[in-house]
């Protein structure tokens, strides 16, 4: 068990650190960002992520750009995101940059391979206990794990769910280099298009990779409002709560048949070819669409992050976005240290100052999820 002999040797350092010490649940792009935004404050943060370390990532994200009155690590952050411009980016492109930066910076553990199994507090700390059956304290803990987070459990046991939105998003992408010659896009077309039909609609995207190779990957998110009764039969959503997405390897054969039709009858080219590759090689998914409207952000000395804390249905394009402020906001809250109570005042600042617009952000999405979504 080399990982706990790690999480063991940093629980001694821990109580020798600085400013005070965090612990952050999850390591996608909310915890890559609040460890980041923390250690820079001067805190000693760990990280802990169930995944490992490199993993796929699907999905363009529309990315907002510079902002005025940003702070330091804001504009940090969104250099790291998009160098500072409003566009469109591979999420594995933030992850890596983000990534790198979390490695390099002085303060942070990142440790892969970690699930968190347990959050708790007293008076003191709060604590992550993981499945190596390690406890991980720190002077606040902060739950960047995702729209099923396990922290918002602790923090609002009353309201623990995301409720499935009625509708999913089919995504499937390509190098463009494996499309035949003919389909490849030109450099004059939008790097998203948005595709519409009947019976749902498709963001069709084109993005650098940014890999060194110049070239660029085409991506479909193809809104299908139809198949909630397979979402419901394969288990991804039981009653009003998302409990994964679908693979493409248990997407069974009649629906990629139906899939594949569809995609040649409805959408344009290169769209249609990159979803036929995605049936025919069992690389799409499918994720129901799930949204979470927020009363509190903390409880004592444990806040919650991005997808953890506030979940935006897509067409809003503002999770990232979200998350990213989240970030940068709880860092300037701990700016002044969080030695005994000034942790507890730090977490009641960020959820003043955020719980509100979060609310609002996600409550801008809901009028088209009821129109578009299916009971
Ligand atoms: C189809 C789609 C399109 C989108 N488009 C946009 C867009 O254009 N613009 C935009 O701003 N946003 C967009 N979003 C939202 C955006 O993707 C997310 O808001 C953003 O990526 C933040 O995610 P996160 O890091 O909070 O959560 P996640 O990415 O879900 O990360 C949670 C992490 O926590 C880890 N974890 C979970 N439980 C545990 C545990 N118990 N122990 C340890 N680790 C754990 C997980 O492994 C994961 O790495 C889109 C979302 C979807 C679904």
């Amino acid at each position: 068990m080399e990982g706990s002999f790690v999480i063991k040797a940093h629980l001694h350092n821990n109580s020798l650190k600085g400013k005070g010490t965090a612990v952050v649940v999850g390591a996608s792009l909310s915890g890559l960002m609040t460890g980041i935004a923390l250690a820079r404050e001067g805190l000693h943060v760990t990280i802990l992520e169930r995944a490992s370390e490199g993993r796929p990532g699907g999905a363009g994200l529309q990315v907002d750009g510079a902002r005025f009155g940003q702070s330091k690590t804001e504009k940090l952050l969104r250099n790291l995101a998009s160098q500072g411009k409003s566009t469109v980016q591979l999420w594995t492109t933030i992850e890596s940059r983000l990534r790198e930066e979390a490695k390099s910076t002085a303060g942070i553990e990142l440790h892969y391979n970690t699930r968190v199994e347990e959050v708790g507090q007293d008076t003191h700390s709060a604590w992550a206990i993981t499945d190596q059956e390690e406890t991980v304290h720190g002077d606040i803990l902060v739950g960047a794990d995702g729209h099923h987070s396990m922290v918002r459990r602790f923090v609002a046991p009353h309201r623990p769910d995301a409720t499935f939105a009625g509708y999913m998003v089919w995504m499937a992408s390509m190098n463009e280099e494996d499309l035949p010659e003919e389909q490849r896009p030109s450099y004059h077309e939008p790097k998203v298009r948005m595709l519409d039909s009947r019976n749902g609609f498709l963001f069709g995207s084109i993005i650098d990779r940014e890999d060194g190779t110049g070239n660029r990957r085409v991506g479909c998110t193809w809104y299908d409002n139809s198949r909630n009764d397979l979402l419901r039969h394969l288990g991804c959503v039981e009653g009003d709560v998302v409990l994964h997405s679908l693979r493409g390897k248990d997407v069974p054969e009649q629906t990629l048949t139906e899939l594949n039709d569809q995609a040649t009858k409805r959408w344009d080219e290169p769209f249609a070819t990159v979803l036929r590759h995605a049936t025919a090689t069992r690389t799409l998914i499918g994720i129901p669409i799930k949204e979470y409207v927020p009363d509190q952000l903390i409880k004592g000395r444990v806040a919650l992050v991005g997808d953890a804390a506030h979940v935006p249905a897509p067409i809003t394009a503002s999770g990232f976005n979200q998350s990213l402020i989240d970030a940068a906001t709880l860092g300037s809250c701990v700016a002044g240290g969080l030695d005994g109570e000034a942790a507890v005042e730090a977490l009641k600042a960020y959820e003043a100052e955020r719980l509100k617009k979060v609310r609002r952000m996600v409550q801008s999405g809901q009028s088209y999820s009821q129109s578009f979504g299916r009971a």
